[in-house]
């Protein structure tokens, strides 16, 4: 099946050693395909850890074109291509870095007409989009489809963190029944904390994809970044959830306590 290749071997050498990681774990993200919405700051540099990383299909989903202002965070841009579509660009760059990752960029915000499509051609989703609209609609079509998606949010020096997994553990509309304000270019941001953000958001999907460490379900990691305080909460799993409480319901009834060790990673049919 996804058998890796004398090159993927090398390139990949020093995270199959990891103790718990192996040949078979680099077959899973192989075999992975992962959507990333809103490809800035944070989506582009989680992009770029997963595919170093070799996951096999990255889909990056991203209206509108670069700014000058977004230059200080988005380390898949270069200079010269101010004024032109981001995730254009994001893809040449990631293409460059690994040619064996495949890359399908998408120049289009997250929309009801093209969510549930985006969602179904995945494994796993990266929620890393600007606003609440998009957040939520990612949401629910990831509970509508059962797909794993790792939530990801900052506001200025802050930053949160988990990993929805629908039916098992709290949505993003569990977590945020009412929307704070989110205001799109309203806040500030330094590069290296919208990249730390992104390196947790890629570890969270390498997590999932492999069963190796334990990912953020039914936590959220909340990090002040400019007092380094970080803390672990558990949202509430509200069971008449508008978006995810009749999964939930039904997951609570049929799930089968699992207890070995990658019981966390995902299945591939193919
Ligand atoms: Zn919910």
């Amino acid at each position: 099946m996804f058998n890796l290749t004398p090159t993927e071997l090398e390139r990949y050498r020093r995270q199959i050693m990891l103790p718990g990681f192996g040949e078979e774990s680099q077959q899973r993200l192989k075999a992975a395909r992962v959507l990333v919405t809103g490809v800035g700051g944070l989506g582009g540099t989680a992009a770029l850890y997963l595919a170093v990383a070799g996951i096999g299909k990255l889909i990056l989903v991203r209206g509108g074109e670069l700014r000058l202002d977004d230059m200080n965070r988005q380390i898949l841009m270069t200079h010269n291509w101010v004024g032109k579509p981001r995730v254009f660009q994001a893809m040449e760059t990631l293409r460059a870095i690994n040619p064996d990752v495949e890359i399908e960029a998408i120049c289009e915000y997250v929309t009801s007409e093209n969510v549930d499509r985006l969602v179904q051609s995945v494994d796993i989703a990266l929620d890393c989009a600007h606003n609440f609209a998009e957040r939520d609609r990612l949401n629910a079509a990831c509970v509508r489809w059962k797909k794993p998606m790792v939530e990801a949010a900052m506001n200025n020096m802050e930053a949160y963190l988990t990993t929805i997994v629908p039916g098992q553990t709290p949505c993003l509309s569990c977590i945020f029944p009412e929307k704070p304000e989110w205001n799109r270019r309203g806040f500030g941001v330094i590069g290296a904390v919208s990249g730390t953000l992104a390196c947790l958001t890629a570890l969270e999907a390498i997590k999932l994809l492999t069963g190796i460490g334990q990912p953020l379900l039914s936590q959220l990691l909340t990090m002040d970044l400019n007092q380094l305080e970080f803390a672990k909460r558990r949202p509430y799993h509200d069971p008449n959830c508008p978006v995810c409480g009749r999964v939930s319901q039904e997951s609570e009834r049929s799930a089968p306590k699992q207890k070995n060790p990658r019981a966390n990673a995902l299945t591939f049919t193919k």
